[in-house]
């Protein structure tokens, strides 16, 4: 053994025996992610004076019952495409999207600021959307566990204190019901916080929806078609 491998494995050593009660976790990791070229994203140019440093996750949900007639890529793509041609957006207004499934797809770079049809201080939100309308149908856990992994790694990678994890409705006062009651109960009692919390110290939290509110919605939103 070299002389400078034995300082490193001693360096290591000692690190271990702080004051800490055992090795730190390991931030949470990046979950699986569908590329934007993989979906087949055509983004336009975004002016870099919407350049923004990410402060807060913003969660929404698309707000239009899935009723899983298109694929999930299928959907990322219509959007992107309404917005540009409709809102003159230059690419997705969310920079993730998540399917019934779980799965995620990535949407504009994190670089820039989301897009809105609310009015409050776009700057330094990461928009976050899950697809389906959470006022009329309930979540699927795998959506809602890929949205805690996801918060999780984002929160690690940008250093945001999960108390700045809110709902669309948190950012844009009286302007919106989004992320729909059925999702945003686990904002308002705290509970996705702790889940995203046992994710950051490297935990698998135990996802439990609990049983419908009182008056609804009943309904679990359907699976996504593959592909
Ligand atoms: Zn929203």
């Amino acid at each position: 053994m070299k002389l400078s491998m034995i300082v490193a494995v001693s360096l290591a050593g000692a690190a271990l025996a702080g004051d800490e009660p055992g090795p730190k976790p390991s931030p949470a990791p990046r979950p699986e992610v569908v590329s934007a070229s993989d979906w087949g994203s055509k983004p336009r140019p975004i002016p870099d004076s919407r350049k923004h440093t990410p402060k807060f996750v913003t969660i929404h949900h698309a707000g239009v019952i899935w009723a899983a007639k298109v694929t999930p890529d299928v959907f990322v793509r219509n959007m992107q495409s309404w917005g540009q041609r409709d809102k003159s957006w230059p690419d997705l207004p969310y920079h993730f999207l998540i399917a019934p499934d779980g799965r995620i797809y990535e949407g504009r770079p994190l670089d820039y600021e989301p897009e809105s049809n609310t009015k409050y201080p776009l700057s330094g939100n990461i928009g976050v959307e899950m697809m389906g309308d959470f006022g009329a149908q309930r979540p699927d856990p795998r959506q809602v566990a890929s949205c805690v992994k996801l918060t999780a790694w984002l929160c690690d990678r940008y250093g945001i204190d999960p108390s700045l994890i809110r709902g669309h409705k948190d950012a844009a006062s009286g302007q919106t019901t989004c992320p729909g009651k059925d999702f945003d109960r686990y904002l308002k009692d705290g509970q996705f916080r702790r889940w995203v919390q046992e994710a950051r110290e490297g935990k698998d939290p135990a996802i439990d929806l609990g049983p419908p509110l009182p008056g609804g919605p009943t309904e679990p939103i359907p699976a996504a078609p593959k592909g």
